[in-house]
């Protein structure tokens, strides 16, 4: 890395305003399979102390007025933007997708925090009236508590920003576990945070192994809320961890995305949306598409055009300014995505894109076509560039394969038919749903998923609430 300042590097964990220097653990940058540096296995005891400081910052953090808590989060955000370059060449680093991209991720998760210091001055109570005469009645917003926040390497910086800025918004305070692929991103945005003025204790951030530090965080009765994103079986675990405390939950989980491409559809839109869709992050998206249904009037021409222009993705690493698809995380995604593969080709899938000849960390974008329900990749998160493409007669087929799974998060699909827009945008199972787009997140629009993707909402006047507790206090004797 060539940082221009080069203290946003830490490789320590954050507590109580206090860096924690031990290198127990290492951390890999992807693209080349050596040693970034190394980070602090944080342990329960530590991760009680940074719960305590949480604790003790939120005193004073919550009676803040929300217009100065606004302006912390505004001074953090700009420090977010005058130092992109050098943050996305630490998410580049420990994460792998190309520079571009990574800087998109830095603008994309500052584009929370700004809209939640907007939001704070927004957080409104209500005047009810009162069934009583002598009485009146007020519903009073109030900060949750301490949060606990566990995120995965996919976004290391915005998977981050959308649960914290929030949270920070409404008057609590954090206390944030990255995934151990990706701690970096997470330490300098706790460096930007100290030098916006952001109290101590106000964001502490531990790094290392997940179990120790999740069991601490989850049974802590000190903790109110957890607001998780990673895998459906890793979110249903902590949810169970959290019962015995009763917890408030956010779960942004696992998903299934189908994109659906339907005889009338613009064919370039239609690929255009399947490209952004399926390849941003190498395919390593929880609202990626995972299915690609295409009605058979228009089939052969979308997989000729889709596989054009999967052959000119170019594959490389992140630093490297063609590159369009990095390095996958680690050896067992490799391992996850080959599976799929041998699975779909064994059981009549066909290849139509051509094959590169690359080195171990990296996975060959690719469209099959003849895909099925009975294969792996229909029921799983293939989580990398495999674009698999299922051919559909019927609308009612098409929708019936669309919601064939347990999951619920994003589904798009293309058509220019409005009457079936709303008809079948109504009628998908799903949080998100991009109508003749690819893109499906704003920091203005409600993010989540239903059914086994998750509970609750990230972004958009939702995304403050799931910070947020309501008082209703009840005024007597004032007849
Ligand atoms: P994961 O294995 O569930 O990990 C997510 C986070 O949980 C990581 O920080 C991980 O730490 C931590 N973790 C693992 N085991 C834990 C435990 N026992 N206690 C406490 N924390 C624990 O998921 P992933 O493979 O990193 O991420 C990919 C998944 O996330 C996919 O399913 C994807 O769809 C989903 N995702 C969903 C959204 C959404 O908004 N719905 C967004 C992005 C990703 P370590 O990494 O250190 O092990």
């Amino acid at each position: 890395m060539n940082l221009t300042d080069k203290g946003l590097f830490r490789e320590a964990a954050l507590v109580d305003g206090t860096w924690i220097d031990r290198a127990d653990m290492e951390v890999t940058n992807p693209a080349t399979g050596t040693v970034l540096g190394y980070m602090p296995d944080c342990t329960a005891a530590e991760t009680e102390a940074a719960i305590a400081a949480a604790e003790h910052a939120m005193v004073d953090w919550k009676t803040l007025s929300n217009a100065e808590r606004a302006d912390l989060l505004m001074a953090w955000h700009d420090l977010m933007l005058a130092h992109a370059d050098d943050l996305a060449q630490i998410l580049t680093a420990e994460q792998g997708k190309p520079l571009a991209e990574a800087r998109g991720e830095i603008l994309y998760g500052a584009s929370f925090v700004r809209w939640f210091a907007e939001e704070a001055r927004r957080i409104n109570g209500q005047i009810i009236p009162s069934p009583v005469k002598d009485k009146k009645i007020f519903a009073m917003k109030e900060p949750v508590g301490v949060c606990a926040i566990i995120t995965p390497w996919n976004f290391p910086n915005a998977m981050i920003t959308r649960k914290v800025a929030p949270g920070l918004a409404a008057g609590c305070t954090m206390v944030i576990k990255p995934s151990d692929f990706t701690p970096y991103s997470a330490l300098a945005l706790g460096v930007l945070a100290e030098r916006a003025g952001i109290p101590k204790g106000v964001i502490n951030v531990l790094t290392g192994r997940p179990e120790e530090i999740g069991a601490a965080l989850t049974s802590s009765p000190i903790v109110r809320k957890l607001s998780f994103t990673g895998s459906t079986r890793i979110g249903a675990l902590l949810a169970a961890q959290c019962a015995p405390t009763l917890k408030k939950l956010s779960l942004e989980l696992g998903g299934n995305a189908p994109f659906i491409v339907f005889d009338d559809a613009n064919l370039d839109a239609a690929v255009e949306g399947a490209m952004a869709s399926k390849f941003r992050n190498g395919g390593q998206t929880c609202v990626c598409a995972n299915r690609i249904l295409v009605q058979s009037g228009i089939h052969d021409a979308f997989v000729a055009a889709l596989s054009e222009k999967v052959d000119a993705l170019q594959v490389g690493p992140g630093t490297d300014a063609e590159t369009t698809i990095g390095p996958m995380i680690n050896a067992a995604a490799i391992a996850k995505i080959s599976a799929h593969m041998e699975d779909a080709l064994s059981k009549g899938a066909m290849r139509t894109t051509r094959s590169r000849n690359l080195s171990a960390q990296y996975a060959d974008p690719v469209v099959l076509k003849g895909a099925t329900t009975e294969m792996r990749l229909a029921a799983e998160e293939t989580f990398g560039p495999v674009a698999p493409v299922f051919q559909f007669e019927t609308e009612a087929e098409a929708l019936s394969i669309a919601n064939g799974t347990p999951f619920g998060l994003a589904a798009y699909f293309y058509t220019t038919d409005m009457a079936r827009a709303f008809r079948f945008g109504e009628a998908l199972e799903c949080g998100l749903v991009g109508l003749n787009t690819g893109a499906v997140s704003h920091a203005e629009a409600p993010f989540g998923g239903v059914k086994s993707s998750g509970l609750g909402r990230e972004g958009a006047q939702e995304g403050i609430e799931e910070y947020l507790e309501t008082k209703a206090f009840h005024f007597g004797g004032l007849g």
